[in-house]
């Protein structure tokens, strides 16, 4: 896992826990993420050792996927495609 730096201080976040996130019951939590997936998101949660400010990550789905090949969950539709589609092979949503 790649270490993350805290966008306020620049400080080593610390890795604090994955949580399952039940999605349109916690939108304070994810509001500025528009409609992610329906159901559960799986998160990291890191949190800042110097300013306590608290990060959340979309869980990469390392232990999920089974292929070499990397994937990526359009944001849009929620259909899974190759990580390296400038869009969306369903609904053509461009990242
Ligand atoms: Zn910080
Ligand atoms: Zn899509």
């Amino acid at each position: 896992m790649k270490e993350m730096q805290c966008l306020r201080c620049g400080e080593a976040m610390q890795f604090l826990v994955k949580e399952s996130i039940q999605l349109g019951k916690t939108g304070w939590l994810l509001g500025d993420i528009p409609n992610l997936l329906a159901g559960a998101l799986e998160v990291d949660i890191f949190v800042c050792p110097s300013c306590h400010k608290l990060e959340f990550y979309a869980a990469s789905g390392e232990d999920a996927t089974d292929g070499d090949v990397p994937t990526k969950v359009c944001p849009a539709c929620g259909t899974v495609h190759d990580f390296d589609y400038p869009r969306c092979p369903k609904c053509k949503f461009e990242y």
